[in-house]
């Protein structure tokens, strides 16, 4: 697989890296990203792809379900160096459909570090699951799925703004918190917050 890699990079190399030459050039310089985008590890969200967007655009923190836990250094530190030195504009939360993350909170694990992590995301199922009944076939167990998704997403932006370094780079304008949804099935990024 890694050879698989090593290749794929030399054809990346030759073809798209020669092509925009001139944009790596200057990324060689450094970074001025306007976003600070928090997604879900998922590997089958290619970010820069689903969004368009060249290498400098988008500085990134992933992990599992897309957290904004409030107590998570890793996080804490992408943030201060975010907001305080890079200057992002914009915090994105993004979510997604059929996100693993979602579908544990349903399931009894018995892993040592994921329960504890997945707990970041349980009150936007309890919040979900006191509004609607539960599903009785397929179809509205997706809608329900749908509903926790964008749900974490809103809760995951209530722990940012338990950050203080957000909450003051809000109040002042220099940053806008939004939170998106994209569907693999038809690859559609859309606004939810
Ligand atoms: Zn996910």
């Amino acid at each position: 697989m890694i050879d698989e890699l090593l290749s794929g990079n030399e054809k990346f190399k030759n073809t798209r890296f020669k092509e925009n030459i001139k944009v790596y050039t200057e990324l060689v310089k450094g970074q001025k990203p306007p976003v600070l985008w928090i997604g879900c590890s998922d590997s089958r969200l290619q970010t820069g792809h689903m969004t368009n967007t060249m290498p400098g655009t988008l500085f990134m923190h992933r992990n599992i379900g897309n957290m904004a836990p409030v107590n998570d250094w890793s996080l804490a530190t992408v943030l201060e160096y975010g907001i305080r030195h890079l200057k992002v504009q914009h915090i994105v939360v993004c979510g997604h459909s059929d996100c693993g993350a979602i579908k544990a909170l349903d399931k009894d694990l018995d892993d040592v570090y994921i329960p504890n992590w997945l707990n970041n995301a349980l009150e936007a199922k309890q919040r979900v699951d006191a509004k609607i009944k539960k599903p009785s076939n397929p179809a509205e167990a997706k809608r329900r799925s749908r509903m926790i998704e964008e749900e974490n997403v809103r809760l995951q932006i209530e722990h940012l703004k338990t950050y203080p370094l957000v909450r003051e780079a809000i109040n002042k304008k220099q940053v806008q918190v939004h939170g998106l949804y994209y569907d693999l099935e038809t690859g559609v990024l859309s606004k939810i917050v």
